[in-house]
């Protein structure tokens, strides 16, 4: 089973201007999705692609503007969940003279590699969106329809996309999957009359693009000379929108399904405190950075102060990274290990800790002795999101089942107290207090039914598969 979480762009300048520039800006933007790898395709060149971060190419960027100059552009930034972290998945992909940037996952890759013919599957030397554009360029050399070839594929295919395509006469494809679980939206950027496509709007305030909607599940877009069209080429109910983006993955300042993702987590702090108004508490502290709206929405609530008892040393070479979503332990270790506590603020004192989600719990279990040992008498976690203890295999890194906490600790606890203080134990909080599914739909403002929380429900019928749960080194190609 082979994972893709990553950020997309596809731009299109109705002016021919040089819209390069504006798609590395918008990578940087979404480089909170993907730390590995980025890239970006131009009609008839073979992709740009490099390891680590976009800044991490900045001598390139006056060269690559000018070299890729083109009024068309797609460009990623990648997380693998599985696959290895190689140039060689990096995106990009070109097949014929299609070019595809894609964020998800394909659930059933072996099965869809069967279907191209000639091409066996192995995560060590091939990426999932790979084996789905062989596929969707076969699929396309009966009729050259991307609307028909993609409501073949979508039946085909388990799993969650959004594609950006490029072909080499020019336009600029877009397309979401019909459950939208990861998000894409539109916009337009007037001074350089583009139409644009992200992951997140995020991108599109960075260059002073305006956001003009989110695509339809089901949608596709396509931008060319003839501007903007657009056709449904699945419509399905309900839909299914990760319900980890809003306490986790997405940038706080971007909208989602009409959302603002800050808001929202603002929100999920004032409904954490009405569930668990930890008594005598003196001071609520952030992890940094996803869970700062909520903590600061929890204090509010409460009328406790808000304080920064811990900051991310920013100067260090991973110390800014995000630390769930690197590949691998040693990394993750390193990340949270570059958390430094403020002791004044923390000593003395009975602190709220507020965080997004406990997965692996190496992390948390480090923060927690972090604040212990910088003088708290008593700590209290409480997590935004529920007890995750399912794989995900709708484009996030929760790929084995025996990684995951929640299940390694309480696998056949129904009870969410119980859970929580097994995993209160387990990390060596005090107090361990999750969120639950209903209260975090209130919080995010949509129908608990038209959100996902498969990983922590195991109910994966939005996606149609009893899942057959894998090891990390399966899912990852290290064996
Ligand atoms: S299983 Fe969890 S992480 Fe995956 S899409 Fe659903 S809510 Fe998001």
């Amino acid at each position: 089973m082979v994972h893709e979480n990553c950020g997309v762009v596809g731009i299109y300048s109705l002016d021919g201007k040089n819209v390069v520039p504006l798609a590395i800006d918008c990578l940087r933007a979404l480089q909170h999705r993907g730390q590995e790898s980025w890239g970006i395709a131009v009609p008839g060149k073979i992709p740009f692609r490099r390891l680590g971060l976009v800044s991490g190419s900045a001598e390139h960027f006056h060269k690559l503007v000018g070299k890729y100059s083109s009024k068309a552009v797609i460009g990623h930034v990648r997380y693998s969940t599985f696959g290895k972290s190689t140039i060689q998945n990096a995106q990009p992909l070109k097949v014929k003279d299609l070019c595809v940037a894609h964020n998800g996952t394909i659930a059933n890759v072996e099965e869809l590699a069967g279907m191209v013919g000639g091409c066996s599957f192995t995560p060590q030397t091939m990426s999932d969106t790979l084996i789905a554009a062989q596929r969707l360029v076969n699929l396309m050399e009966v009729d050259r329809d991307l609307t028909r070839g993609l409501a073949v594929l979508k039946d085909e295919m388990v799993g969650s996309f959004c594609f950006t395509f490029l072909t080499d006469d020019g336009s600029v494809y877009a397309a979401r999957d019909v459950r939208g679980f990861r998000p894409l939206v539109l916009g337009y950027h007037k001074e350089f009359n583009a139409f644009l496509i992200a992951s997140e709007s995020c991108a599109f305030s960075v260059i002073g693009a305006e956001l003009l909607r989110d695509v339809e599940p089901g949608e596709l877009l396509k931008f060319s000379e003839s501007g903007l069209e657009t056709t449904q080429f699945c419509k399905e109910k309900p839909h299914s929108h990760c319900a980890f983006e809003y306490t986790y993955f997405a940038h706080p300042s971007s909208m989602m399904e009409g959302v603002s993702v800050y808001e929202a987590r603002k929100r999920i702090g004032r409904l954490l405190a009405e569930k668990f108004p930890i008594p005598e508490a003196d001071v609520v502290i952030p992890v940094p950075d996803s869970a700062r709206p909520a903590a600061l929405g929890y204090a509010q609530k409460l009328g406790l102060p808000f304080e920064e008892g811990l900051l991310k040393d920013r100067y260090s070479k991973r110390g800014s990274m995000r630390s769930f979503i690197e590949p691998y332990q040693a990394s993750r270790l390193a990340i949270s290990g570059s958390i430094t506590p403020i002791r004044n603020i923390i000593e003395g004192k009975s602190v709220v800790i507020i965080d997004d989600s406990i997965v692996r719990g190496t992390s948390s279990a480090s923060i927690i002795e972090t604040i212990r040992s910088a003088g708290a008498t008593k700590i209290s976690m409480l997590i935004t999101y529920p007890p995750i203890r399912y794989p995900c295999y709708a484009g996030i890194d929760f790929p084995s089942q025996e990684e995951l906490l929640a299940y390694r600790e309480a696998k056949n606890d129904k009870s969410e107290a119980k859970i929580a203080s097994k995993i209160s134990q387990s990390i060596g909080a005090d107090y361990v207090g999750y969120n639950d599914t209903s209260n975090l739909a209130k919080a995010i403002g949509l129908p608990e039914t038209e959100l996902c929380f498969t990983c922590s429900t195991g109910d994966y019928s939005s996606l149609g598969i009893k899942p057959i749960f894998k090891s990390r080194e399966e899912m990852k190609g290290d064996n």
